[in-house]
């Protein structure tokens, strides 16, 4: 064996032990690492496979050998350009489907079967035999159909994966740049050999890839070592904008939309591609069903917006916030929120904070915030203001006879009759039990009672309807009037219609009695 060949297979087997050492490495510390580890690991057993048959190659003495350790070359070569490409986009996050990354490996699978069947059909190889000046182990080759195919397939791999780091740069945050930059170099070195090859820029009769990949494998082991490649790796812009619970949109200077993350896409089902570079304004109404143009102003307050999709209402909190770009910021970014739960649990909550669950009016506390704002209007107005406070007449003997369900329809009914004849803007509420509390702004005592005797007269000629045949129900109110010279406050008032209304108990029931200073009497 010449000194020139000893270098090469020197040199090669240096490229096959460097994988080895990685694949073995790498295995070793597996549980270590990300799940990215695994293909990095098949990837360098194939070029170890790779390197080593191609060492033997040209250890070879005759034309058998040569074939044997070429099929041989084939097992780790084709497979592991897909396989680096695999490598490559997992590294940036490009995920595809483990059935799209099996397809890949058909056309390396397809190239084995037609180096290893070479002989019989000469689709590869047109010409495969020892070089006779140079003799054995140099090849003289010409090349067939399905070289051209496997060459073209990959190259194609290999450009794709070196050009998917290139365009990932700028992205790449500082500090995994030293790990991108050794992906790149390693993925260019076999390419630029490999073109190198093609065009005849290098030794004849032998495959000078494999003695360069050494370099590419020293690069990987850096990495490895050095910038925790594996265990630190950059998680793709992409996949943290689509992974955000937010729905993003980003509009340019001239509001016209240029991106927008999953979480936007199934907010607004209308939202696709093809809606890029159009006008917000114009886009605005056709995905939210809200006719009234989103305010585009960046201020510090969000807005609340409504959406109606399909028919399906939604509630959106949007924050807008400016897109710094370099020293200009013109563009913007939309981020919006679903507070749909969240809104129908808060009108929920103050639905509870403010009505009876019963009888659906309002409950003391809203009556007692109401009357406090009514009674101050009237004092500053010098309109009369009135309260009546009603109560069921033996409503206990009812619960007692009928049972505590006839109980609750008769408060119902009550409600019912008291509202068909009360005016709407009246604060009218459940003060307690079987209480009722009525605020009249703009009513004398006079008036008041008139009214509260209509509704007695109206209750007292409705029996209500129930399982348990028709039931009699009467109340008894008591009426007082605000004093304007009087500094009194809402609870005096009330407690005044309380002894009106206990008044009007102790005289029968059924009654409307008014409160006077002196003396409570008949309404
Ligand atoms: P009076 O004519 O003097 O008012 O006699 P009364 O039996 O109505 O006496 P009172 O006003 O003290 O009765 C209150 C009763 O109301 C006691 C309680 O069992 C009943 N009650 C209070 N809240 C409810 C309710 O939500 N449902 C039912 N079914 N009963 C209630
Ligand atoms: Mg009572
Ligand atoms: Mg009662």
């Amino acid at each position: 064996m010449n000194s020139q060949l000893t270098a090469y297979v020197s040199i090669i087997c240096t490229s096959g032990v460097l994988n080895l050492y990685l694949f073995l490495y790498v295995y070793v510390n597996r549980h270590r690492y990300k799940r990215i580890a695994h293909i990095f690991m098949v990837y360098t057993a194939t070029i170890a496979v790779y390197c080593f048959a191609s060492a033997f190659g040209l250890l070879a003495t005759t034309l058998d050998q040569i074939k044997f350790w070429t099929v041989m070359q084939y097992v780790g070569m084709p497979i592991s350009t897909p396989l680096g490409l695999l490598f490559v986009m997992q590294y940036l996050g490009i995920s595809i489907s483990r059935k799209k990354a099996f397809s890949l490996l058909v056309v390396p699978l397809i190239t084995l079967v037609m180096v290893a069947t070479n002989d019989w059909h000469h689709l590869h190889y047109r010409v495969f035999e020892i070089d006779s000046s140079l003799g054995a182990p140099y090849i003289r080759q010409e090349i067939g159909l399905w070289y051209t195919i496997h060459g073209i397939y990959i190259f194609t791999c290999m450009l794709v994966a070196l050009l998917l780091a290139i365009s990932h740069w700028k992205e790449t945050a500082k500090n995994y740049r030293p790990q991108l930059f050794a992906l790149i170099i390693g993925q260019l070195i076999p390419i630029l050999t490999a073109f190198l090859y093609l065009v005849g820029l290098t030794p004849e009769g032998v495959d000078p890839v494999p003695m360069v990949l050494w370099l590419s494998s020293l690069l990987y082991l850096w990495s490895i070592k050095s910038s925790r490649l594996f265990t630190l790796m950059p998680i793709a812009k992409d996949a943290i904008f689509n992974g955000i619970n937010d729905g993003v949109m980003v509009l340019d200077e001239s509001r016209q939309l240029i991106e927008f993350n999953q979480t936007c896409e199934e907010y607004f089902p209308q939202l696709n591609k093809t809606l890029l570079g159009m006008d917000f304004s114009k886009i605005w109404y056709p995905l939210s069903g809200n006719s009234v143009p989103l305010n585009l102003e960046v201020t510090s307050q969000s807005q609340e917006v409504q959406v109606i999709v399909n028919g399906v209402k939604s509630m959106y909190q949007i924050r807008i916030s400016p897109l710094i770009q370099g020293k200009n910021s013109k563009g913007l970014i939309l981020i919006f929120t679903d507070i749909t739960e969240l809104k129908s649990l808060q009108t929920k909550l103050e639905y509870q904070a403010n009505y009876d669950g019963l009888t659906h009016i309002h409950n003391r506390r809203a009556f007692m915030e109401r009357c406090v704002q009514d009674f101050e209007a009237a004092k500053r107005e010098y309109t009369p203001f009135t309260v009546i406070l009603m109560d069921i007449d033996h409503f206990k003997q009812v619960n007692d006879t009928y049972g505590h369900h006839i109980g609750d329809q008769i408060l119902k009914h009550v409600v019912n009759i008291c509202e068909n004849q009360l005016t709407e803007g009246l604060v009218f509420a459940r003060y307690g039990g079987e209480e009722f509390a009525l605020s009249l702004s703009g009513y004398t005592a006079i008036e008041a009672a008139a009214l509260g005797n209509k509704l007695r007269k109206s209750l007292e000629i409705q029996n209500l309807h129930s399982a348990e045949g028709d039931i009699p129900v009467t109340f008894s109110m008591g009426v007082a009037e605000a004093i304007q010279e009087a500094k009194e406050t809402v609870d005096q008032l009330l407690i005044k219609a309380d002894k009106a209304l206990y008044s009007a108990k102790q005289s029968g029931r059924n009654q409307v009695h008014v409160y006077t200073e002196d003396k409570v009497k008949a309404g």
